[in-house]
């Protein structure tokens, strides 16, 4: 498809559907069970994808390329995608971020409901229900010597791993018998040793030039409390034994992962050939397939750090509107739509990418331009006193106004305020001095309210201090925007505002980027070093009477402004509070 960027998994999986490499999987009950990979007919899927995400914190805009990568390749093809939860370390991994997850990836619009006619209809998995199929995979292993319980200090295995240059040694626990292995082993999983004291670890070659093959670790001993499994273990699996094994348990045909993980391919290969030779994994096994890392400027996106910004108190929560947690973005006001249009323009390559912040915000505007409501607010504001109001029209008129919700979605509507002596406008919009080319209010000029009238600026009042309190103006009759000759009176000013007598008070919270540097953890860098401290204003405002009590999440434009959502914690109709989205126009680096 010549419209798609760049995906080189689709053009490989393309390939590999019309070679059949897929055809012959067959899929049983449920994974992990006995029965999964002996009963059972032909997989309906032809392809399965997953993504696996560690429940040890919230997802950021790194993590929603993956899901839009293996979501979207899966709902291309016809096939599926799994959500796991990566849970094998329990020691970061909370409930919490298991719910936070699940409610981002729908949030995003993607959906792990079976799309066959199978014997499970939800596609949510969990790596910790393999536990047992693990467990027994390792004791194989051991039976068929090919793994060892190891009883050499951690520092001593760390040295006699070796290095890129020099060649490992081995263990002298390497080459101990079988039964003693396999007694170990279960005196490991009975409780019978000490956090630390040893580790069950393959046998493959200790003077592999990939350092991932000199022996690696399988299994250790930590007695931590896990979300899932509770107490039951005091034994873990290692990241690496057990992805594979969750990979091929769940008949994943595709392991898409970031590209760190390229040296651990070999031995991702070498485990799952060991379990299908051994008859406990049917063929083919699944392939891991590396894609260049998506990287934001302006933004860090790394679990870690973005649980210390949360941990110390640099921002609200996971979703401070700053954060590029899919959570915090969400409460900026960011669109679904937004976020996978931008994951699909991105592309997948075998590089690492830095992306620019103003991509993703250009994805946004696009998204938004068409859909938001129009809507006047003063953000900075200063009163304007229409002096001859009460001449022209009458004490305690107010003029009906309105203005389309939408310029061309006319089925949104119409939006109705009044104009009456009194009006709100930005400080912004009066210089008591004009520099060249200000047209809007200085004595002696005319300006239109917008959708209202033409004014005359005549002068202003000030306080003790000297600043402005009120602009002054008088209207100008038979102006009013959209009645026959409004147009005489010929301005090179148009501002925004809201009437007096029916503004809503609101408070605008007006967000900038949250680091002065384009790369802030580059290099050895803190992070926390580059942090800026005007990421975050809260002004007092006014916004036109039809956002009175809008819903929690609706988003807007602004007129002159930008896009602003009501905030989704923080928005109530008695004290509305508007984030601000992002403004008209790109203004990074400005
Ligand atoms: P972090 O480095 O932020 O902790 P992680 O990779 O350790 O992220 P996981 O929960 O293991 O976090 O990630 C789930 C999936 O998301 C993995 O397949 C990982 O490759 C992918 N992923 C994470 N960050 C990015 C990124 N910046 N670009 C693309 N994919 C990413
Ligand atoms: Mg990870
Ligand atoms: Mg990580």
């Amino acid at each position: 498809d010549a419209a798609k960027p760049a995906n080189f998994l689709r053009t490989l999986i393309e390939r590999e559907l019309q070679d059949g490499v897929y055809a012959q999987r067959q899929w049983g009950g449920s994974p992990g069970d006995a029965a999964h990979h002996a009963a059972g007919g032909a997989d309906p899927a032809p392809v399965r994808l997953r993504f696996p995400p560690e429940p040890n914190g919230y997802l950021h805009i790194g993590h929603a390329k993956s899901i839009c990568l293996n979501f979207g390749l899966a709902r291309d093809f016809g096939g599926v995608c799994h959500l796991r939860f990566d849970d094998t370390n329990p020691e970061k991994e909370e409930q919490e971020y298991v719910d936070a997850i699940v409610e981002m990836v729908q949030w995003l619009g993607w959906s792990w409901q079976a799309h066959f006619n199978e014997q499970h209809t939800s596609h949510l998995f969990y790596a910790s229900n393999y536990f047992d199929f693990m467990y027994r995979a390792a004791e194989h292993l051991v039976e068929r010597g090919l793994a060892y319980v190891d009883e050499q200090s951690a520092e001593a295995m760390r040295a006699n791993r070796g290095d890129f240059t020099t060649p490992g040694t081995d263990s002298p626990w390497r080459n101990r018998p079988v039964a003693e292995n396999l007694a170990r082993l279960r005196e490991m999983r009975d409780g019978r040793h000490a956090d630390g004291s040893m580790v069950l670890r393959a046998k493959i070659d200790m003077a592999s030039p990939n350092i991932n093959l000199r022996d690696p670790a399988l299994y250790r001993i930590k007695r931590a409390h896990h979300h899932n499994t509770g107490d039951r273990w005091c034994i873990y699996p290692m990241y690496a034994y057990a992805h594979p094994i969750e990979d091929a348990l769940e008949n994943i045909t595709h392991s898409i992962c970031t590209l760190e993980f390229e040296d651990q391919r070999p031995w991702y290969d070498w485990l799952l050939a060991r379990l299908i030779e051994g008859g406990l994994l049917n063929t083919p096994a699944p392939k891991q397939h590396e894609f260049g890392r998506l990287n934001l400027t302006y933004v860090v996106t790394s679990k870690r750090k973005l649980k210390a910004l949360v941990d110390e108190g640099h921002v609200s929560g996971w979703d401070d509107p700053r954060m590029p947690t899919l959570a915090g973005m969400r409460r900026r006001g960011y669109t679904p739509a937004a976020v996978r249009k931008f994951a699909e323009d991105t592309g997948a390559s075998k590089t690492n990418i830095w992306i620019d912040y103003s991509v993703l915000e250009g994805a946004l505007r696009a998204d938004l331009e068409g859909q938001a409501p129009r809507a006047m607010a003063v953000i900075d504001p200063l009163p304007l006193k229409l002096t001859n109001w009460d001449t022209v029209f009458g004490a305690g008129h107010v003029e009906p106004c309105s203005a389309p919700a939408h310029p061309q979605q006319p089925d949104l509507g119409q939006r109705s305020f009044g104009l009456g002596p009194v009006v709100w406008i930005e400080r912004d919009d009066f210089a008591e001095v004009p520099a060249k080319g200000f047209f809007r209010l200085f004595p002696g000029n005319k300006v239109r309210l917008k959708y209202g009238m033409v004014v005359e600026c005549t002068g202003c009042e000030k306080d003790t201090d000297g600043r402005v309190t009120a602009v002054l103006a008088t209207v100008v009759p038979d102006t009013k925007s959209g009645t026959p000759g409004a147009d005489a009176v010929k301005v090179k000013g148009t501002i925004t505002w809201v009437g007096a007598q029916d503004a809503v008070a609101a408070s605008f919270h007006l967000y900038d980027r949250l680091f002065t540097e384009p790369q802030p953890d580059a290099g050895d860098r803190d992070f926390r070093s580059v942090l800026n401290p005007h990421s975050k204003a809260v002004v007092q405002g006014y916004v036109e009477p039809a956002l009175a009590a809008v819903a929690a999440e609706s988003r807007f434009q602004f007129e002159r402004h930008g896009y602003f959502v009501a905030d989704r914690v923080l928005h109530t109709a008695a004290a509305p509070v508007f984030n601000r989205i992002t403004g008209l126009k790109d203004s990074w680096g400005k």
